[in-house]
C-alpha cells in the first residue's frame, strides 16, 4: 500500500502557507532516504507576522474563560483521536518509528490536550490572612504571555503537544517551531486545534533556519516564555538568549539513563528492558542505556539481553512485523557507528548488533556492548540510538556512584524486589525521574523533567501548567 505524504506548510495567523517564493528544504523518509516533500522556510517577514498575531491574539485569548478554553482543547483531543491513524502514517513516513508506536504517541498527544483542558480550570490563586482588619491579600495566577516553543524530531506529536496544550490552557499564545525533519505531525495537531475553533494567531507554527528563528523569537520583546526540548548544547545557547531578556524558560535536554539491576530483580526485567531500549530506535531522552547489573545476575542478564536484542526485526516502520524502525537521520547513524567503533578499538565486546543494516535509509542493528573500559565514549556520551551497555557491580554504593557519575540527570531506573533497596535508590539517585521495576515514567498527569545538565522545569502534571503562569499579589485595603 502506498501512503501519501501531505504537503508541509507554515501556519501563521490562521493561514496555511505552502511555499510561494520562500526557500524550500527537503523532508526525508529515514527508511529509504527518499525525499518526501519540500517544506517552506519562514522568512523574517513571516516571523514578524507570527509575532504580531501572537501578541494580538494574546489580548483576546487570555480573557477567554478557562471554561471556554477547555472546550476547544477537549475538542482538539477528540479530533486528534479521530485522525489518529492518518497522523500516525505521516509520523512514520517522516520520522521512521514503528507505526504501532506512532499510533500510541498520537493517543498520548490527545491525552495532553484533554488533561490540560481540565487542569487549566484549576489555575488557583489563594487568599492570605491580612495583617490589617478589612484588608484582602490576594494571590492570582496569570498567563505569562506569548510563548516560543521549540520541539525535536524524536516525538513529533507528544513533544509539541505537551508544550502547546499547557501554554494554551494557561491562557498563553504560542509560536511553535517543531523540528524541520518532522513537520507534518505537528501541523496535524495545529489543524486539529484550528478545526476545534482555536482563534487565529493563538497558535502559529513555523519552520526554517532553526538558529535564525530561535534568535528572532527569543530576542523579540513580545515573547515572554521560552520552552525547548533537545540537546544540552543547543539548550545552553537558548538559555543564554533567554537570559538576555530575563525570560522565563524550561529546558528538557539530553540524558544517559542508568538502569541498576539488583540480584533480587524480577526476571521480567530483561523483557521490559528490551522493549524499552528498542522503542523509537532508542531515540528517547529517557531511553535506558547504561545497564549496571549486580554480580550474581551479570552474566545471565548480559547474555539474555543480547540474545533478545539480536532477534529484533528492524525495517520499515509501516510493515506490520517490524519491531524497530530506522534511526531518524544520517547524523544518528554516524553517531552509532562512531560509538561502536570507539568501543571496539578500546577492547570492548560487541555482544549483539553493532552495524548498519543495508545501504538504504538509516537502519542500525540494536546493539549491546559489554566489557567496556572506563574511557569508552559510550559510557559517557548519550547515544540517542539503539545501543545498550552492560557493566557489573558488587555493592549498592558502587552502583549509585556509577549512576550519578555523569553530568546528566533526566531518568534513572532500578529493578529490585526489596522495598528498602527501592527507597534507598530513590533517595540516592540524582535525576528528575526514577522508574522502579518499570520504564513507564511519562504521562499527561505526571511531571517530566531533569536536573543537572538535563535541564530544568517540568512538563506534564500541574508543574507543566505552572511553567506558563506568573504570580500576582494584590494587597487590597479598605
Ligand atoms: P541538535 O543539537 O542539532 O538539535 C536538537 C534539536 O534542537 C533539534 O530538534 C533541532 O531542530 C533543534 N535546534 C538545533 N539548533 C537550534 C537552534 N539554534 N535553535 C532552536 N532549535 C535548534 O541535535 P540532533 O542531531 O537533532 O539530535 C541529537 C541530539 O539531540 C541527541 O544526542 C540528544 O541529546 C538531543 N535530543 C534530545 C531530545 C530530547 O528529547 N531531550 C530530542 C531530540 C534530540
Amino acid at each position: 500500500m502506498t501512503h501519501v505524504y501531505n504537503q508541509p506548510s507554515l501556519f501563521i495567523d490562521g493561514e496555511w502557507i505552502e511555499g510561494g517564493d520562500r526557500e524550500l528544504s527537503a523532508v526525508v523518509n529515514p527508511t529509504d532516504g527518499s525525499e518526501l516533500a519540500r517544506m517552506p522556510r519562514a522568512t523574517a517577514a513571516d516571523l514578524d507576522r507570527a509575532l504580531e498575531s501572537s501578541q494580538k491574539a494574546y489580548k483576546l485569548w487570555r480573557h477567554v474563560s478557562a471554561y471556554d478554553r477547555a472546550k476547544i482543547l477537549r475538542k482538539t483531543a477528540e479530533l486528534i483521536r479521530e485522525r489518529r491513524d492518518d497522523i500516525a502514517v505521516q509520523m512514520t513516513l517522516e520520522q521512521g518509528k514503528v507505526n504501532a508506536e506512532a499510533r500510541m504517541e498520537v493517543d498520548a498527544a490527545a491525552d495532553f490536550f484533554e488533561w490540560y483542558a481540565e487542569e487549566g480550570r484549576r489555575a488557583y490563586g489563594r487568599i492570605i490572612p491580612p495583617r490589617v482588619k478589612g484588608a484582602r491579600h490576594i494571590v492570582l495566577r496569570e498567563p505569562v504571555g506569548p510563548v516560543a516553543a521549540f520541539s525535536p524530531w524524536n516525538f513529533p506529536a507528544v513533544a509539541p503537544a505537551r508544550k502547546i496544550a499547557a501554554a494554551l490552557a494557561a491562557g498563553c499564545t504560542c509560536i511553535a517551531k517543531p523540528s524541520e525533519e518532522t513537520p507534518n505531525t505537528a501541523l496535524a495537531i495545529a489543524r486539529a486545534l484550528a478545526d476545534a475553533g482555536l482563534p487565529a494567531g493563538v497558535l502559529n507554527v513555523v519552520f526554517g533556519n532553526a538558529a535564525m528563528i530561535s534568535e528572532t523569537l527569543i530576542r523579540s520583546p513580545i515573547i515572554k516564555k521560552v520552552t525547548f526540548t533537545g540537546s544540552t548544547g543547543i539548550g545552553r545557547h537558548i538559555a543564554h538568549l533567554a537570559a538576555e531578556g530575563v525570560k522565563k524558560i524550561s529546558l528538557e535536554l539530553g540524558g544517559h539513563a542508568p538502569v541498576i539491576v539488583f540480584n533480587d530483580a524480577n526476571p521480567n526485567a530483561v523483557a521490559l528492558s528490551v522493549a524499552s531500549k528498542i522503542r523509537n530506535a532508542g531515540q528517547v531522552c529517557v531511553s535506558p542505556t547504561r545497564f549496571i547489573v549486580q554480580e550474581d545476575r551479570y552474566k545471565e542478564f548480559a547474555a539474555t539481553l543480547s540474545e533478545r536484542i539480536e532477534s529484533i526485526k528492524v525495517g520499515n516502520g509501516l510493515d506490520e512485523n517490524t519491531q524497530m524502525g530506522p534511526v531518524a537521520n544520517d547524523r544518528r547513524l554516524q553517531s552509532m557507528e562512531d560509538l561502536v567503533s570507539d568501543a571496539r578499538a578500546k577492547g570492548g565486546k560487541v555482544a549483539a548488533g553493532g552495524k548498519r543494516i543495508g545501504n538504504q535509509g538509516y537502519h542500525f542493528s540494536p546493539t549491546v556492548l559489554t566489557d567496556l573500559p572506563a574511557d569508552a565514549r559510550i559510557l559517557s556520551e548519550e547515544p540517542f540510538g539503539p545501543i545498550a551497555t552492560v557493566t557489573p557491580f558488587r555493592h549498592f554504593d558502587e552502583a549509585i556512584a556509577e549512576a550519578n557519575r555523569l553530568p546528566f540527570g533526566l531518568a534513572s531506573y532500578a529493578f529490585t524486589s526489596s522495598v528498602a533497596t527501592a527507597t534507598d535508590v530513590a533517595d540516592s539517585i540524582e535525576s528528575g525521574m526514577i522508574g522502579i521495576n518499570s520504564f513507564a515514567i511519562s504521562m499527561a498527569e505526571t511531571p517530566f523533567g531533569g536536573v543537572k545538565d538535563s535541564g530544568y522545569g517540568s512538563e506534564g502534571g500541574p508543574e507543566g501548567l505552572d511553567a506558563y503562569l506568573t504570580t500576582k499579589f494584590i494587597a487590597q485595603h479598605p
